[in-house]
């Protein structure tokens, strides 16, 4: 049986039983079987499908929102924007998909035509994360039900119970119940379902689990796309509005607890704003209501898993040991139960330290001081990642040159912690492979097909 819990006072929420080696094969050959008539269905019944299920979270969401911050923490008000900004996301896959994935003629000569078709993938996995559940689940499963996939979707163990609540809704939508399949587990259900032949796996997660699922698959030849960790590091230059860019970053940082795949995790700040620049982060972050998630007024709950408690304490423990100043939190918050973490800032901070070099994944920052653009570029490009990278300045020229040096999948200018449906979300190195949303991540889903047709 899989345990939910909450995760602000670890209360037991539901107890349900976990997909098994059985059921997730009969799962597996159930769309398997559906798959081609889903396909076959002209892609207007399919995209009517994906509308209804818009539909249906605008008149769920006070409960869906209610649900997800049971079983994340994720304080209320958060909830809701996540469930709202999905609107748009599922806006844009309505209105682009028809025009990405309509064939295409490349050549008519002579009686020889040659067109491009994109053809769903088949069946395939969809391996999610807990932080943003609607997110990134559905920038896999809307444009691969669209384009005529079947999905055998796993939500997080610690997103069981919204995983669930989707199901529902895009069964009740017209999607077949064995074309969208959702598989209650862990770990374990994620191995039982890469053991199945499916025709591509799509995951989102930490760096060490897309490694082990990469090699799992490997030998298949199977596509794989993993959308992965960060250490997203931001500029902040000299010339920009200290109070503004620090509300700009302090909320980028802490926002949903800091459990975002692109929350800023370091700041380098020029040497001649750092210290007004730091009174000011400092002052956003002790601004922030720490409280129960269901609350109106909580801006900072628990951390999800009680696993990072240790991660974010081992983290302070090295800084400090190598030299960092602790000028906020540092420490658990005493609440029965739950995994309570005070929002934290760490200055004198350096790459030595774990801060600066291993994702965080919850409220807690490091500021460096840098002493102009080229160190702040290498201190930027210092690491394994290479999800999102910023810049803060007022001068458009200084920040488009500097960003075209950073190895990064999305870079911002004068914002952060920012993803849109319009542009393609992927990472460098241990930041994935491949791409989500944008044109490209509805052609994710399909392969190209190529047609030699001669007439005579
Ligand atoms: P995780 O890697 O612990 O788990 C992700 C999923 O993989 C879960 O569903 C889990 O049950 C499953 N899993 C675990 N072991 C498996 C195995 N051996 N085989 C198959 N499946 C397995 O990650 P998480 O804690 O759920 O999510 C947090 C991580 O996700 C962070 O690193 C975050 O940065 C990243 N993330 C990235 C993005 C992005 O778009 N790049 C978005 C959200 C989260």
């Amino acid at each position: 049986m899989l345990s939910i819990t909450n995760p602000a006072n670890g209360s037991v929420i539901a107890e349900l039983p976990e997909d098994t080696h059985e059921s997730v094969h009969a799962k597996f050959l159930a769309a398997r079987r559906a798959q081609p008539a889903w396909a076959a269905a002209p892609l207007a019944t399919r995209l009517a499908t994906i509308r209804r299920f818009r539909d249906g979270i605008v008149a769920h969401l006070e409960r869906l929102a209610a649900v997800l911050t049971s079983e994340v923490g994720k304080p209320i008000r958060q909830s809701r924007n996540e469930l709202n900004g999905l609107l748009g996301r599922i806006d844009f896959f309505l209105a682009e998909t028809e025009r990405t994935l309509a064939p295409r003629a490349v050549f008519d000569e002579g009686g020889m035509v040659e067109t491009i078709e994109q053809v769903p993938l088949g069946v395939v996995a969809n391996i999610s994360a807990w932080n943003y559940p609607y997110f990134v689940g559905a920038n896999v499963f809307v444009p691969a039900l669209a384009a005529g996939n079947a999905v055998l979707y796993k939500p997080s163990e610690y997103a069981t119970l919204t995983g669930l609540e989707i199901g529902n809704l895009l069964h009740a939508s017209g999607v077949p119940q064995d074309v969208f399949a959702v598989l209650v587990g862990g770990g374990r259900v994620g191995i039982e379902l890469l053991k199945e032949p499916v025709d591509g796996v799509f995951f989102t997660g930490s760096y060490p689990t897309g490694k082990r699922i990469a090699e799992a698959v490997a030998g298949r030849l199977t596509k794989v796309q993993l959308e992965l960790g960060g250490k997203d590091p931001t500029y902040v230059c000299e010339d920009v509005d200290v109070a503004a860019a620090a509300a700009s970053l302090a909320d980028g940082a802490m926002y949903n607890t800091g459990q975002s795949c692109c929350s800023v995790e370091r700041i380098y700040v020029h040497e001649r704003i750092h210290d007004a620049f730091v009174e000011a982060f400092v002052q956003e972050v002790q601004g922030f209501k720490v409280g129960e998630p269901a609350d109106e007024t909580t801006y900072i709950g628990p951390l999800t898993r009680s696993q990072q408690v240790k991660v974010l304490q081992m983290q302070v423990a090295d800084a400090a040991a190598k030299g960092a100043k602790l000028l906020a939190g540092g420490h658990v918050l005493d609440r029965p139960g739950g995994h309570w973490f005070a929002p934290t800032v760490l200055v004198d901070v350096n790459h030595d330290m774990a801060v600066m070099r291993e994702e965080s994944f919850g409220p807690i920052i490091g500021i460096q001081k840098v002493g102009g653009d080229e160190e702040a570029v290498r201190r930027m490009n210092d690491t394994e990642y290479g999800l999102t990278a910023g810049v803060y300045t007022r001068d458009e020229a200084r920040a488009r040159r500097l960003l075209a040096q950073v190895n990064a999948g999305s870079v911002y200018w004068n914002c952060c912690d920012r993803v849109s449906p319009r542009l393609p979300w992927s990472g460098v190195r241990h930041s994935g492979l491949g791409v989500t949303l944008s044109t490209e991540g509805i052609a994710s889903f399909t392969r190209p097909k190529a047609w030699h047709l001669r007439s005579a």
